[in-house]
């Protein structure tokens, strides 16, 4: 790309539009582009949440003026966080995140009715781990075809649902490809045959509209650090009604309406509150954002490099999860050559083994178009210029990698390479 197309790069201060203070900072690398693994906890969200530290710390479990403080911001705090989504506020418990969110709604249903776990092979690996283990347990386990374009396959759904599914567990936003199910219709189908819903909303929370009532899930997962709020703090939503199937029998668990042990992390909720309203009020100017500079990236990249694939539905996804495959690459070696932008081959939780996305795989991708993907994941911070460097860095790097690759040639010349990539698929719960 030529310096004229980079135009206002030239300078390294810039402004961050959209982040909570219009702050201004040094450009400096590499650019942050993987806000789907983790975004920056926010000046405004820190702000709240540091007298929890040290002024108003509190047990809110504890009969004293220094207990009622807490407790009256851990009731705000839950508020905050059921406006988002359209939840009483008793129908929220702070757990320590999405993963832990999953665990309890996953295990204690499935351990309490003892009927079939149905899920998908695309799930994130918190929801696949929480398979695995009741399934050791003796709890029959079955998984819901993909289609290739990441939805999921509804003749599929409606013909595995039966009086012997006890919980369905559906990622509402797949934080590889940014797909987007169709909970409501899920949720219709679900319930039609007598089965509870669990969505795993981590990706989807604070970033597109969700309103409990209208998609009539029984259970939620979502986490704090992916709205800008801090790390090491979630929640479990859960209907009124369900609260019974939640209940470790035996257990004295004395907080979060007696779901969970120890002490309540005020400071974490109240920044999760803080973060929660902060995404109720920038949603929308945030997706427009986003999609703009999706738009950009796509674009861009698409009309310089051939065998170049957008992996996900292109009708039904969060535009700030971009999954793109440069065939004849590497993933990982694309990632290691732009140095200036920090993104994500596969997703970040097993970017450490070199295997193919057990996502893309349960898509039926062909292996050498699943290799060679990476994860762009575009935030609040994001400019225009981050997004401009990274199409430079992205196309230098893909016009050098081919130009080394044996398998490009091999691509070139029209020859099958698809046996060459058979059996490298990520053997992840698959
Ligand atoms: N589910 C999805 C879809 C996620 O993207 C993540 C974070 N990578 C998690 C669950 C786990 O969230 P947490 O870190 O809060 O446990």
């Amino acid at each position: 790309m030529s310096k004229a197309v980079l135009g206002g790069v030239a300078s390294n201060l810039i402004k961050c539009p959209g982040f909570s203070i219009r702050r201004v900072r040094m450009r400096s690398f590499p650019i942050y582009l993987d806000y789907a693994a983790t975004t920056p906890c926010s000046d405004k969200v820190l702000e709240e949440m540091l007298p929890y530290f040290t002024e108003h710390y509190g047990n809110p479990n504890s009969l004293h003026a220094f207990g009622f403080d807490a407790l009256k911001a851990l009731n705000v705090a839950r508020s905050e966080v059921a406006a988002l989504i359209g939840a009483d506020p008793e129908e929220i418990v702070f757990t320590s995140g999405a993963t832990e969110s999953s665990r309890i709604s996953i295990e204690r249903v499935s351990s309490l009715t003892h009927k079939k776990f149905v899920t998908t092979k695309s799930e994130h690996k918190s929801v696949l781990d929480c398979a695995d283990i009741i399934k050791s347990r003796g709890i029959e386990v079955s998984y819901l075809n993909i289609k290739s374009d990441g939805l999921i396959d509804f003749e599929h759904l409606d013909s595995i649902l039966d009086t012997s599914v006890g919980l369905l567990s559906i990622c509402m936003v797949n934080n590889e490809t940014g797909v987007i199910q169709d909970i409501k219709r899920i949720a219709n189908l679900c319930h039609a045959k007598g089965v509870l819903l669990h969505t795993d909303a981590t990706q989807a929370f604070g970033k597109i509209p969700i309103n409990i009532r209208d998609l009539d899930v029984d259970f939620l997962s979502a986490s704090a650090h992916k709205i800008y709020g801090p790390k090491g703090i979630g929640i479990l939503f859960f209907k009124k009604e369900n609260k019974r199937l939640l209940r470790v029998p035996m257990a004295n668990h004395e907080v979060e309406y007696g779901l969970r042990a120890g002490t309540v992390p005020v400071a974490l909720c109240v920044g999760m509150g803080k973060a929660a309203e902060i995404a109720k009020s920038e949603m929308s100017s945030d997706f427009s954002r986003i999609t703009g500079l999706r738009a950009v990236l796509v674009e861009n990249l698409s009309a310089a490099l051939d065998e170049t694939y957008i992996n996900g539905s292109a009708e039904s996804h969060y535009p700030g999860i971009v999954n793109i495959s440069f065939r004849g690459c590497e993933g990982e070696a694309l990632m290691m050559e732009c140095k200036r932008i920090a993104v994500s081959s596969g997703s970040a939780c097993t970017s450490n083994k070199l295997s193919i996305s057990h996502v893309l795989n349960s898509m039926s991708i062909p292996a050498d178009i699943a290799q060679s993907s990476i994860r762009i994941s575009i935030g609040k911070p994001t400019t225009k210029p981050d997004i401009l460097i990274a199409i430079e860095d992205l196309i230098a790097a893909t016009t050098k990698l081919r130009q080394m690759s044996p398998i490009w040639d091999m691509i070139k010349a029209g020859v099958d390479i698809g046996s060459i990539f058979e059996g490298k698929h990520c053997d992840y719960a698959v």
